[in-house]
């Protein structure tokens, strides 16, 4: 499965909150076997929404976005949503019914919109908060706040799938222009995939849907590149 991960908010181009909702849907969907192929930003902004999520529906299997759920003026993003897929916001009745039923609210209380969404849509309960997500076509609409976010990714992340990958990291001092070679080697030799992340050392990444042949090309790769010593 090839998803996309969309966050909005003006606060995260600002560089005002840091963007740790991708970086946790990434690694949770990564977990799964689902491969993440991109990670957008966009403002509160309906037609940047609505342009961004059409295009990667048609491309992806899912998208996964977070913010701007709610009834305040600047939270858009269910608007945005039913736009990319050619629907309206309307009042959903299973909404109102949970945030007054489990919810504690009385109908009364909620701000007008709260109940919105994209007609047709799945509503995805808040046990964190108030604002209600949605599934609609294979949109998946989570809140902006981590705690919230998170309670409702996993409500639903077993649809998430995809093959399972491994992962190992060798770590060498040697210079990442020296490692050109053995990268393509091991390639070659297993079923294995591999990235280079240098910083003070290089961190080679394997990584492949076999446990057996991911664990025999790290060891493979150890045997040809200089050990990391301690204390540099
Ligand atoms: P609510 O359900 O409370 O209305 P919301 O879906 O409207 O939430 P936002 O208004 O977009 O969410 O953001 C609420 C708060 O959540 C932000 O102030 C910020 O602290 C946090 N937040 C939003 N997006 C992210 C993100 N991508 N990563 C980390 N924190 C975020
Ligand atoms: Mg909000």
């Amino acid at each position: 499965m090839r998803v996309a991960v969309v966050t909005v908010g003006d606060e995260l181009l600002a560089g005002d909150t840091v963007n740790t909702n991708a970086t946790w849907l990434c690694e949770r969907l990564t977990d799964r076997g689902v491969r993440v192929e991109r990670v957008t930003t966009v403002p509160d902004r309906v037609a940047d929404i609505a342009r961004v999520v059409n295009e990667y529906r048609a491309e992806y299997d899912a998208v996964v976005i977070t913010g701007g759920l709610g009834p305040t003026h600047d939270d858009v993003t269910m608007e945005g949503v039913a736009a990319a897929v050619g629907r309206t916001v309307e009042q959903h009745d299973e909404a109102l019914e949970w945030l007054t039923t489990h919810g504690g609210y009385q109908a009364g209380d909620l701000v007008e919109g709260t109940t919105h969404l994209p007609s047709g849509a799945r509503m995805l309960p808040n046990t964190e908060g108030v604002a209600p997500g949605a599934v609609v076509e294979s949109v998946y609409v989570l809140p902006g706040v981590p705690t919230e976010m998170k309670a409702m990714f996993e409500a639903v992340e077993a649809e998430f799938s995809g093959e399972r990958t491994y992962t190992e990291i060798v770590e060498t001092p040697d210079p990442e222009s020296s490692l050109i070679p053995v990268m393509d080697e091991v390639q070659a030799e297993f079923a294995v995939r591999v990235g280079s992340y240098p910083g003070e050392s290089v961190r080679l990444k394997l990584s492949g849907t076999s446990e057996a042949e991911v664990g025999a090309a790290a060891e493979w790769l150890r045997e040809r590149v200089s050990p990391m010593t301690d204390g540099g």
